[in-house]
Formats: structure tokens, sequence, C-alpha cells
């Protein structure tokens, strides 16, 4: 191999990767004329290609790596190419892209971009591009891929020059950006990020972490070994990543190696539908693009990401509703059972006015749940989501926001605390630090019971679109928000970047059973601790001091609603409310457990006779619609708010998001309220 130990100043070394046939060895040969020399990589039947050129005041040192589609290390040539780019010091890659066959030579360009070293991308075959009909826009081709990117027709030595200029001016510079990587699925960044911060690795060579740690997922044994080199316990770190594998195979129900190719896919894909027009018609069309062609149509994609969120909120709603209603009856029925079976007095009333009024009023809502998270995870699963994020984008770019902020959105829909986490994959810290603040405006899964015990009580003929509107409010203000911070707090141009766009996949039944289990026995394990602490300690206040009647105002809790009282009832809202809301501060689920304590759930179940019509005569529909609104902005939840401090690492976010957020909901519920009554809704 090159001997680098003998590397003289002003000695640049460059190696050209890319696939068989890309024009490699033409450049080579028009680089190095005669002065090359041509062997064996030692060991294995792989050509080796060695050259100089002097030029520029610089010796330039040029490696022709063996063509490979990918860094695999599955062939001969994989290995051999990899190895030098990995052991061997290399100022910059030169990486040869057939023009002609863009989407299948950039899934070695990604992989390489992930090495960290400096790296021209050398166009090539643009002459043959042209006539096939591809036009690159250049600029934007480059500023996405985030490297240089340089035309060239290799056989007339056309833009060579241009390639050795630009990679001496990349070995020269010290303070020059890494190149920028493809980013995954937003589920296996967030691992890889966990990673990171767990093991603690210890580069002792030039490979980057993140490297080693995307392969290593995707079970490469070398970079397993170099991770085990570089930690602490290298059997425990080994071990985690095997484990996190693991968990991230169960949660997609495929091969992971398969989802990380996807990854690049769809970083090709996003940056081919960017920068890449094509005029010819007989272009290979695959279904990917053809169903792209339909549901990112600039006309047509908007409406139609619109249709398919209101249908998921009709099913959630309908279907939901269906299963509510029996186990509605079944926790109703238990609540009659255990108040004719425990004597009377205080431990009754705690099972029958704690427990299974403020749980039971709760775990109605599980299949409500399951349905929502059975659609969020087909439209995951089959890579729809990624083009709703394709589509905000677009429509955030207008905006000048930047719209990577929208997949730890759209991940929020699920829980706001991964959405802050998948910030993480954003590039500044400016980025991540608003989208950390907006995050919590989209509404998490904890709230829906809140809607749908209140739409159920006053909107059940518009149901779907009652919530629609509530969900949509919450991403509008996130991007109202999003533009007020990027106008006020950092005042900065935004970094360009390509949304990925993965290839089209059935939705695994595994799969997606796995993720919808995650997430209900989330939900049911909160139910179970949460809810049902919070639910005792509410029946305690509502029955303390002895003697009162249960939840009046002479109560403990109605001292605390009175006091608090003052403040919502510029929203039409009362003291339980107010109350409600307080207990919602630890998890949203327990706002609508409170409201079962408090409103008595007990008496009859939730449906029409019980909780339902409770709230039904202490709302009107404007005051429940503010009411819903304030839950979905007043607060980020207690788990939420501890991960805004880690990952801000910083108090002075975290205080100004749970103020913000709070300030915020006090406004729009304000407006609402008043307004609707201006309007003269009751
Ligand atoms: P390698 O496998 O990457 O080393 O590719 P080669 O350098 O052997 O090139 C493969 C073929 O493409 C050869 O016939 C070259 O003459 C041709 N070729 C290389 N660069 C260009 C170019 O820019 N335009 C056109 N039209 N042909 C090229
Ligand atoms: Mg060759």
């Amino acid at each position: 191999m090159t001997d680098i130990a003998a590397k003289k100043k002003n000695e640049i070394v460059i190696a050209l990767a890319g696939n068989p046939n890309s024009g490699k060895t033409t450049v080579f040969n028009e680089l190095t004329g005669s002065h090359q020399h041509v062997g064996n990589w030692p060991g294995v039947t792989v050509e080796h290609k060695e050259g100089t050129l002097r030029k520029l005041g610089y010796t330039f040192k040029i490696v022709d790596l063996p063509g490979t589609y990918s860094l695999a290390a599955r062939s001969q040539e994989e290995i051999v190419a990899r190895d030098f780019l990995i052991y061997n010091h290399v100022d910059v890659i030169v990486n040869v892209v057939d023009a002609g066959n863009l989407e299948r030579n950039l899934y070695l360009t990604t992989q390489l971009l992930e090495l960290g070293v400096p790296m021209v991308v050398a166009l090539n075959m643009v002459d043959m591009a042209e006539c096939r009909g591809h036009k690159i826009d250049l600029e934007k081709f480059s500023a996405f891929l985030g490297a240089v990117v340089v035309p060239t027709v290799a056989h007339k030595g056309e833009g060579l020059d241009h390639i050795i200029e630009k990679a001496a001016e990349l070995a020269q510079c010290h303070v020059c950006d890494p190149p920028r990587s493809a980013r995954h699925n937003p589920e296996v960044e967030l691992e890889i990020g966990k990673l990171h911060d767990k093991l603690a690795i210890n580069p002792v060579s030039k490979v980057p972490v993140r490297w080693m740690l995307i392969k290593a997922l995707e079970g490469d044994q070398v970079a397993k070994d170099q991770i085990a080199k570089c930690s602490a316990d290298g059997h425990a770190a080994v071990l985690e990543v095997e484990n996190t594998r693991r968990h991230l195979e169960a949660h997609f129900g495929d091969d992971l190696e398969a989802i990380i190719a996807d990854g690049r896919y769809g970083f090709i894909g996003g940056l081919m539908r960017e920068a890449v027009t094509h005029t010819d018609k007989h272009d290979r069309v695959t279904w990917t693009d053809k169903i792209d062609n339909i549901v990112l149509n600039r006309v047509l994609g908007l409406p139609i990401f619109l249709v398919l969120m209101w249908l998921t909120f009709k099913l959630t709603f309908d279907i939901g509703g269906i299963f509510a209603n029996a186990i509605d009856h079944w926790v109703g029925a238990l609540s009659i059972w255990a108040a004719s079976a425990l004597p009377p007095g205080p431990l009754s009333s705690m099972v029958v006015h704690g427990v299974i009024a403020g749980v039971g009023g709760v775990i109605v809502f599980v299949p409500n749940i399951v349905v929502i998270f059975v659609i969020i995870s087909i439209l995951e699963g089959s890579g729809y989501m990624a083009r709703a994020a394709f589509l905000m984008d677009r429509s955030m770019h207008v905006l000048g926001l930047h719209g990577k902020s929208f997949i730890p959105m759209l991940m929020g829909f699920g829980c706001n605390v991964p959405a802050v986490m998948a910030a993480r994959t954003l590039e500044t810290h400016e980025d991540r630090i608003l989208t950390i603040l907006i995050s919590p405006l989209m509404s998490c899964t904890a709230r829906l019971p809140i809607y749908i015990l209140f739409t159920g009580a006053f909107f059940s003929q518009n149901g779907a679109w009652v919530i629609f509107s509530i969900y949509a409010l919450g991403v509008i203000l996130a991007v109202v928000s999003g533009k007020l911070f990027r106008k006020t707090l950092f005042p900065k141009s935004v970094s360009p970047f390509v949304m990925e766009l993965p290839p089209y996949r059935l939705p695994t039944v595994k799969g997606t059973i796995i993720h919808v289990w995650e997430r209900t026995s989330l939900f049911l394990s909160k139910a179970g601790t949460v809810v049902l602490a919070a639910s005792v300690i509410i029946w305690a206040m509502g029955s303390l001091p002895w003697g009162v009647e249960f939840g009046s105002a002479n109560s403990l809790a109605g001292h605390l609603g009175r006091t608090l009282e003052p403040l919502v009832k510029p929203l039409g809202l009362d003291w339980r409310a107010a109350v409600a809301l307080i207990f919602g501060l630890g998890a949203k689920e327990v706002v609508v457990g409170t409201l079962g304590v408090l409103y008595g759930f007990g008496h009859g179940g939730f449906g029409e006779k019980g909780l339902q019509s409770a709230i039904a005569s202490a709302f009107t529909p404007l005051t429940a619609y503010t009411f819903m609104i304030l839950s979905l902005i007043y607060i980020p939840c207690i788990a939420t708010i501890a991960t805004i401090k880690r990952e801000t690492n910083s108090w002075k976010w975290t205080f100004f998001s749970i103020a913000y957020s709070l300030a915020l909901a006090y406004v729009m519920g304000f407006a609402i309220y008043r307004i609707g009554l201006f309007m003269g809704f009751k």
C-alpha cells in the first residue's frame, strides 16, 4: 500500500473512487500520463494503479481504486477500496460519477461522504448525460450533496484541471466543513445518536465514529472490530450495537442493512428530485416515481396529504369509537359493581371515584390510540411520511424556514419526546434549538383522549373535522413560531439540504404490530402509574377535609381550583378545568383522568350517561373547544421538558420553552373564546 510514512510536504494524496465504468481509469490516465505504476494490491488479484502529477507547486499522488458499487466489504474490490480509504492517509477523495447513471452511482457517494474525508465529485460523462436528456442543476446539486462538484468529460480532459485545483484547495483547507452525509430513517438516526452518547468511542484512527456506528449496525465486522478497539469496554460496546440492531430490526420488521440502504436511496431520491430534470420521456419509470408524480405533485400534493390526515382522524374517531363504547360499558359496569360490593366508606369511594374514574376514564381511549398508531405506522412504513415531510419542506421554503425540522415534528404526532430527540439530526445548533422549541406544538397522542372526550360530547357529527382543526392549528402555530424565532432569535440564512425520499415499500404486519404495541403499552403503563397516582391524589383532594361533598368547591381540590379560577375565568372555564390542567402538567393523559374523577366518571360510564354528559353540562361547545386548544398548547409534559433540558443542555431554553407555550396557550385560548363569543357562538 501507499507509503504514508514518507509523505512529504507539498504532497497531496488523492484517491479516485467510483463505480466500474464511471471513467476512473480514464481520469487517472489523463492526469498522470506516463507517470504511473501498475501492479496488484498485495495478496489479491485486484489491479493497483498509482501515479503522480506535478502541478500548482504540489506533487499529487493519485491512486486509482478498484471500481465498486458500495463499501460493504463483500467483494475483493470493495475490501481493497475500503481498507485503503480507512487505513491510509488520503487528503482528498475524487469520486468519479457517471452523470448518465446518477442514481446508481450516487449510492457509493453517500457512503464515501460518511468517511468524513474531503471530497470532490467528478461529474463525469456529462456529454453523454446531456444527450440522454438529463439536466443537472449544478449549483443545487453540490449544495444539497454537501461536496464540491465539477463536471468533466474525462476522455477529452475537460474539467480535470478544475478537479485538481479544487482538490488542492480542500487539502490545504483546515477550517472547511466536513462533507455532509445522508441522514437515515429518523428512528435509525435516533439510535445512532444514542449509541454515540452511550459508547463514548474514542477514535484512535481517522475514521469517524458515525461511520463506524452505521457500518456496525449494518453488520460489518471490520467496523465492529474498530468500535471494540476504540471503546473502554469493547465487548460491551459491540453487544450494545448488536442490541440496537436487533431492536431496530424488530421495529421495522426488516433487515437493518435494507433499512439503511433505503436511507441512502432516500437521500439520492430527494437529491434527484431537487436538482435533476429529465427531459427524455423514455427513461425507465419506477413505481416509486409513478406514485411520487402524483403525491408530490405541486398542485395535488398538499390536498392529498390533508385528505389523508383527515381520514386518519375520521378512522381514529369512528373505528376507535366502536370499541371504546364497549370498554366504556365494562368500566361503567365495574364501577357499579365495585360500589355495591365494597362496604361504603373511604375505600369504596377511593376505588370508585378515584381509581376507576381516573384510570378507567383513560383506558377507554386505548382503541383510539391503537387505531391512530396503526395508521401512522403504515404511513411511516410505506415511505409516505417522508413525502409528507418533503411537501412540508417545499411549503416551508416559501416561508424561509428549514423544512428538515418537519421530520422531528412529524414524529411529534406520536410523542414529543422522540421528536425533541430527533432534532439532533439537524446540523446547526440554531436549527436544533428552533426545532426543539416548536416540536411540542405537534399534537401527541397523549392529548388525543382529551379531544375525543370533548368532541364526543359536543361535536360528534363533525368529529374528524374538529380534531383535524386542532392538529392543524398545532402545525400552523409551530410554523408561525418557527418563523418568529428565526426572525428574532436566530437571524441566519437557511442551509440547503435534501429531504429523503426512500422507495415505497409495503409495511410489514410484524413491523406494524411491534410499533403499535410499543406505543400502546407505553400508554397503558402510564395509565397504570402516573394516571393511577394522580387519580388517587385528586380523589383525596376532592374528599378532604373529611365530610365535604366529594369534589365540591369546599374540598381541597375546590380550594386549589378556586385560587386558579380568576386565571381561567376570562377563558370561560371553571375551577375543575383549572385543576385538570394543573394535574396535566405531569402527563397530559392525566387531564382526562382528573376530569373523570372531578366530574364523576364512576356514575355510569364515559358515554351518554357518564363523563360525557357531565362534560356536556359543565362546558359549552365554545369553552370545550377553548379547553382543547389549551390542552394542545399550554405546556410540554414533564417527560418532554426533561428531554428539552437534556438535549439543549440549557435551563434558559428549557424555561423559555415552558414560558413561551404557557403564554401562547393563554393568548390563543383568550382569543378563541373572545372571538367566539363576539361571533355569537356559545
Ligand atoms: P473505469 O472502469 O471507471 O476505470 O472506467 P474507464 O476509465 O475504463 O472508462 C470506461 C469507458 O468510458 C471508456 O470507454 C472511456 O473512454 C469512456 N469514458 C470515460 N470518460 C468519459 C466521458 O466523460 N464521456 C464519454 N462519452 N465517455 C467517457
Ligand atoms: Mg478502471
